[in-house]
């Protein structure tokens, strides 16, 4: 149906507002408006309202379906997927969880093993129409010194198909051995990361994050916290980073990941946290699907009775970045997951109620983490931009949002992809106890 090359017109194409920068047409109530999208050399040289254009024999029309601009999927851990089949989580909660991955990361994470299984995720990422992908690194040693030059590996050999960025990955105490952490730093900006820890409400918090920042600041990184992810009320690090942020003057990007516990808190600790936050300039991604099978799970003979996921609309309200992302894929931190952009769109849809009106939540997968990813032009579709969208079946949220759109098309620089999900076999000799 797209052509292969050259100049083509798509007309009666269906394109929200909040991801058409540029674009003036008459919206309806669902932020959407046909349009007429004209492909040149694998960049966008038009987008006019349906209305306006003039009629054209050579264009394909679209009927109406909606096409998006390629996924930002901002929080990811491609080294961790796949490994469910050989390491599964016992009990399906968070202690299972770490301490599952931690023993099969020790016991079977080679360069090859990680190589395989990152490979694996980004060609079922760039299939389901992902363009750019955060990952995190576990980077405990001596795993530091083996993931890391596979992802320098993998993000040279994905260049032109998936932009790939990785955070390195640990506990805020392993900062405490001061030596090893500043050469961790100096690896992450070696490779042009994002540096990362996972914050707990430890004694020496903020003498730690001191630490995160200072290195941040001395090496020009951007930072990638794992905050609260956990139902435990006392659980405020996210205002904690907020904080150091404050007081450090630091000027890079902060994304933090999940604050379950923020959904927890009373009204007046909500409200000071949300100030701080949007006073450090913090942006805030929630992991919808993870969050919803690890948090409030117990003894498995209760039922989960929240939803553990953080406070996106009053976050938003208050002029906060927020991104939703996929996290964890098929290992003891989920067990499900395939890396779509669309079902977690979908699911943070029904978990965080991203409708009625839908207003401009779509930019929750494109524009806002593209813009806290620091990748310019990435997640929106404007003229002058790169020809990278997806053609979906779907005219309507509902028709979109109640189908897994498998037959979605997925256009990059013009072209439709042969979009080859990988087969699970392929990983089967990596899975033998
Ligand atoms: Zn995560």
């Amino acid at each position: 149906m797209i052509p292969i090359s050259g100049s083509y017109r798509l007309a009666n194409v269906r394109l929200h507002r909040s991801l058409t920068p540029g674009f003036a047409a008459p919206f309806d109530s669902d932020g959407f408006a046909l349009a007429d999208l004209v492909v040149t050399d694998g960049r966008i040289t038009s987008i006019v309202a349906q209305a306006k254009s003039k009629p054209e024999d050579n264009a394909i029309d679209l009927a109406g379906r909606i096409v998006l601009p390629c996924f930002v999927d901002c929080h990811t851990h491609i080294d961790k997927g796949h490994i469910w089949p050989r390491k599964p989580n016992p009990d399906g909660t968070f202690m299972g969880a770490l301490n599952a991955t931690g023993a099969d990361r020790t016991a079977r994470w080679s360069a090859e093993d990680v190589a395989r299984r990152m490979d694996f995720s980004l060609r079922s990422a760039y299939a389901h129409g992902t363009k750019a992908l955060r990952t995190h690194l576990d980077s405990v040693p001596p795993q530091e010194e083996i993931s890391w030059p596979v992802f320098e590996a993998m993000r040279e050999k994905w260049r032109g198909r998936i932009e790939l960025q990785a955070a390195c990955l640990l506990g805020i105490e392993g900062v405490r051995d001061k030596a090893w952490f500043e050469q961790l730093a100096k690896r992450v900006a070696a490779a042009k990361g994002v540096l990362g820890v996972v914050t707990y409400m430890v004694p020496d918090l903020e003498e730690l994050l001191d630490q995160v920042f200072a290195e941040a600041i001395k090496h020009g990184l951007d930072l990638d916290f794992h905050a609260d992810e956990t139902d435990d009320v006392a659980a405020v690090s996210l205002k904690k980073i907020a904080e150091a942020s404050l007081w450090n003057g630091f000027e890079g990007n902060i994304l933090v990941g999940h604050c379950c516990s923020l959904a927890r808190q009373p009204d007046l600790e909500v409200l000071d946290t949300l100030d701080k936050v949007a006073k450090a300039r913090l942006a805030v991604v929630s992991l919808p699907m993870c969050n919803l099978y690890l948090q409030d799970r117990r003894n498995n003979q209760t039922t989960p009775r929240w939803r553990g996921v953080t406070l996106l609309h009053e976050m938003k309200a208050r002029g906060i970045k927020v991104a939703v992302a996929s996290d964890n894929t098929r290992d003891p931190f989920y067990a499900y997951g395939d890396l779509d952009m669309l079902e977690v769109y979908r699911m943070a849809t029904r978990i965080l109620h991203f409708d009625h009106p839908v207003g401009d939540w779509p930019k929750a997968v494109a524009a806002t983490p593209a813009e806290v990813m620091r990748l310019d032009g990435a997640g929106t579709l404007a003229a002058g931009g790169s020809a990278d969208f997806i053609v979906f079946k779907g005219r309507s949220w509902t028709e979109l949002l109640s189908r897994p759109e498998s037959d979605r098309i997925v256009v990059r620089e013009g072209m439709a992809i042969e979009r080859q999900l990988p087969d699970y076999a392929e990983l089967d000799e990596l899975m033998v106890g």
